[in-house]
């Protein structure tokens, strides 16, 4: 395991690269360039402004304009830092941050808020949270270059076995799936129900291709 943890100790060293997915034991690792930067907010004259300040800073900012764009942008290519604003369309910041927990929990997360709530949904609290006031944006910048400095380099994701979903038709053919993206549930219909069957539905929220196999269907 020494020689691993060399090899890893080695990787960081190197700073920012270019990023890839390898296949490293039972995880699979991928490399996170370490000014990358993801900006998820419905507000088209804040994400420009705010992608400017960054990237005067010499980060690279990708935008989404809501929680569904933004699981869409992470299956291209994991962040370092997200930046989210908590009130949006389709998919709300809580829901989005609660997303990224669960699958990328090395992501860090600042939630802009002009409040902090006292309560919040289970698995949705931000690393940061920042008022969202055009006059602190500096202020913003240097706790996302802070944030970046600390979060890993690359991200241990489990290995991603595209196990199919065992599903079992109701009436019609209709069956219920959780995407494996946006973690919510989507109703898809299978075209055989007779055999066990193995297909691929898309998600109604985030268009991921999510795997299935029909059991056996009950209906006769
Ligand atoms: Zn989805």
């Amino acid at each position: 395991m020494r020689g691993r943890q060399d090899e890893e100790a080695s990787f960081r060293a190197f700073g920012p690269r270019s990023s890839g997915t390898v296949l490293n034991g039972e995880n699979v690792t991928h490399d996170v360039s370490a000014d990358s930067v993801l900006l998820v907010d419905d507000d088209p004259s804040l994400r420009s402004l705010l992608s400017w300040r960054l990237g005067k800073a010499g980060f690279k900012v990708r935008q989404a304009e809501d929680g569904i764009d933004g699981v869409v942008k992470l299956r291209d290519e994991p962040p370092k830092v997200i930046i989210c604003d908590l009130q949006m369309p389709r998919m709300s910041g809580f829901e989005f941050i609660g997303v990224v927990r669960r699958r990328f929990p090395t992501i860090r997360v600042i939630a802009l808020s002009g409040s902090i709530p006292s309560e919040l949904p289970a698995g949705t609290k931000p690393d940061r949270w920042f008022e969202k006031r055009v006059e602190r944006l500096p202020e913003l910048v240097r706790i996302v270059n802070e944030l970046a400095r600390t979060a890993p380099d690359h991200i241990d994701l489990p290995q991603e076995v595209p196990t199919p979903m065992r599903v079992r038709p109701g009436f019609g053919g209709y069956f219920m799936l959780a995407c494996t993206e946006c973690l919510r549930m989507f109703m898809s219909r299978s075209t055989s129900g007779k055999e066990a069957v193995e297909g691929n539905a898309v998600c109604t929220h985030c268009e991921a291709c999510v795997p299935f196999l029909i059991e056996s269907s009950e209906t006769t």
